[in-house]
């Protein structure tokens, strides 16, 4: 009975240890989403098709926000407005964005609202 006892206790000290290390590792290397690429990819369309010469939306989000694309680089979102959305996401400055993101949660859906006000 004894030796049952003292696995559970040492499987429980086991994986207090490996949770504590897990939980550690997973906020210090922590990626961190870089808030304008993630904006700009919810103000495409998302079809993901190509047109735009990348290969896909967060491709295409990406570049733009690095400068390697236009802002009316995406064909099917010139109809729904996407150029000047991607234009007054261009036009914040990144403590601003940053701060907007703070203040809304990070929510990227409210952000562009706020943005597009
Ligand atoms: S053209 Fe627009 S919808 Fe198509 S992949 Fe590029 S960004 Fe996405």
């Amino acid at each position: 009975m004894t030796i049952i006892i003292n696995a559970l206790i040492l499987m429980g000290v086991l994986g207090l240890i490996s949770g504590t290390f897990l939980a550690f590792a997973a906020k210090k290397f922590e990626v961190k989403e870089d808030i304008r690429v993630a904006v700009a990819e919810k103000m495409l369309p998302g079809v993901n098709c190509g047109a735009c010469g990348f290969p896909g939306c967060p491709a295409f989000a990406k570049a733009y926000v690095k400068g390697e694309a236009k802002n009316d680089g995406c064909l099917p979102g010139r109809r729904a407005g996407v150029p000047d959305k991607l234009k007054k996401l261009s036009e914040i400055k990144d403590d601003d964005l940053n701060a907007m993101g703070e203040k809304l949660g990070g929510d990227i859906q409210k952000i562009i609202e706020e943005i597009m006000k």
